[in-house]
This record gives C-alpha cells, sequence and structure tokens, in this order.
C-alpha cells in the first residue's frame, strides 16, 4: 500500500515536471515566434553594435557559443535588420555592426545599387521574416561610386551599376566638399528613399511606420556608422 503511495506520488511529480517543462518551452517558442524586434530597438541595437567595433570590443559569439548558436538557427531565422550594403571587403555588415547568425539579413551589390531582385530580396524578409528596419549602407571611398563620379569607361555589366549610381553623381554636381563623398551620400540617400515607394509590401508598410528605412554612412577610417538624414 505504502509503496503504491510512493508510486504515485512520484508519478504526479514526474508529471508536474514534464508539464512545467512543456510550458515553458511553448512560451519561449511563442515569444521566438511573435518576438520580432521593432525598427527603433533594431537600430539602436545596430549602432551599439558599431560602438563595440569601433572600440575593438566585439561581443558576438565565437568558438563553442558560436556553434551553439549555429545549432539555435539551423530550422528557423528571425533577422532583426535588413541592411543593403555595398559588396566592398571593407565594409562587412556582421562585423561592422558586431552581429552574429541570425541577426541580419544582408543583401549586397556594388554601390549597393537595386534592381528587382534586390528589391525582392528585401521584401522577402519584410513579408517572411516580419523584419521591420532596413538599413541602406553607403561608405567612404566606395569604388564604384567614384568611377561613377568620374564617368569611368567600362565593360561587362559595370557600366548597368554605374549608370544606377549616376543620379546621385548629378545631384551633388556642384556642390562643396568632396564629390566622391557627396555622391555617396546622396547614392544611399536616394536608394533608401526609392525603397520606400516600391511596391505592395515595403511602401503601406512604411507609411504604417511598421517598416522604417534608414540611409547610413560607414567611414573606413574610423570603423564609425553615421545615420544620413
Ligand atoms: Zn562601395
Amino acid at each position: 500500500m505504502l509503496h503504491s503511495n510512493k508510486m504515485k506520488t512520484l508519478k504526479r511529480n514526474a508529471v508536474r515536471i514534464l508539464t512545467s517543462v512543456w510550458l515553458s518551452f511553448a512560451a519561449s517558442s511563442i515569444a521566438g515566434e511573435s518576438g520580432s524586434v521593432g525598427a527603433h530597438d533594431a537600430l539602436s541595437r545596430l549602432l551599439n553594435g558599431d560602438k563595440r567595433f569601433v572600440a575593438g570590443k566585439s561581443e558576438e559569439p565565437q568558438g563553442a557559443a558560436l556553434i551553439e548558436r549555429r545549432h539555435e538557427l539551423a530550422k528557423d531565422q528571425k533577422p532583426f535588420a535588413v541592411i543593403l550594403s555595398c559588396s566592398d571587403s571593407r565594409v562587412p555588415p556582421e562585423l561592422v555592426f558586431d552581429v552574429t547568425l541570425g541577426d541580419i539579413f544582408v543583401v549586397r551589390t556594388a554601390g549597393e545599387v537595386v534592381d528587382e531582385i534586390v528589391v525582392g530580396s528585401i521584401e522577402y524578409a519584410i513579408e517572411h521574416l516580419g523584419t521591420h528596419l532596413i538599413v541602406v549602407l553607403g561608405h567612404q571611398r566606395c569604388g564604384a561610386v567614384s568611377a561613377a563620379v568620374s564617368g569611368a569607361k567600362e565593360t561587362g555589366d559595370i557600366p548597368d551599376i554605374l549608370k544606377a549610381i549616376l543620379p546621385a553623381v548629378e545631384e551633388t554636381k556642384g556642390q562643396s566638399g568632396d564629390r566622391i563623398d557627396n555622391a555617396v551620400r546622396a547614392n544611399a540617400r536616394d536608394i533608401a528613399k526609392r525603397l520606400q515607394s516600391t511596391g505592395p509590401i515595403i511602401t503601406p508598410r512604411v507609411q504604417s511606420c511598421e517598416v522604417k528605412i534608414v540611409a547610413a554612412y560607414y567611414s573606413l577610417d574610423t570603423g564609425q556608422i553615421e545615420l544620413l538624414k
């Protein structure tokens, strides 16, 4: 009899433990599904990451912690920001913003120029991954912008890139200051502006403030990110 009561108690305790484990698992799953990061928090996170990068105090996981992160993300992703940046090897967004696997959805082209495929890629992140922030990142001494400014004669498909940058070059002609730097900034601003009116996924969300698009400038000299107004 005593034995049977003991068994019942053990079973009840086992059920309680299993129930609480399941509930906490369910709660964390729900938080993961609905816990997308708002645009304001996403931007703060990126800018804080850049501050750590500038100071040489990057914190993102390495070694075993990175392997663990990889396992966590194997079946799902929930990036908190889209970064559209130049392909330049000196501007890797994950390093610059001190973020890790699964944090940012990155699209890169020379001069961060946009075509339908780029827009579609960004739309995918907004529509299916629940991302609320898009950062268009230009950078100091951008080779693509420099070539567009100097009117370089290129072959292959490179002229298509320069053509996409030309409006920013025209817009900044005659301005005081560095011609390339002015065009880099105008190019990032123009692209951010253009993304605001790119159709059924991005435009309504920008209008309802659900999605924010910002243009930014990266300094090769300092590692600093500057938001462009
Ligand atoms: Zn560049």
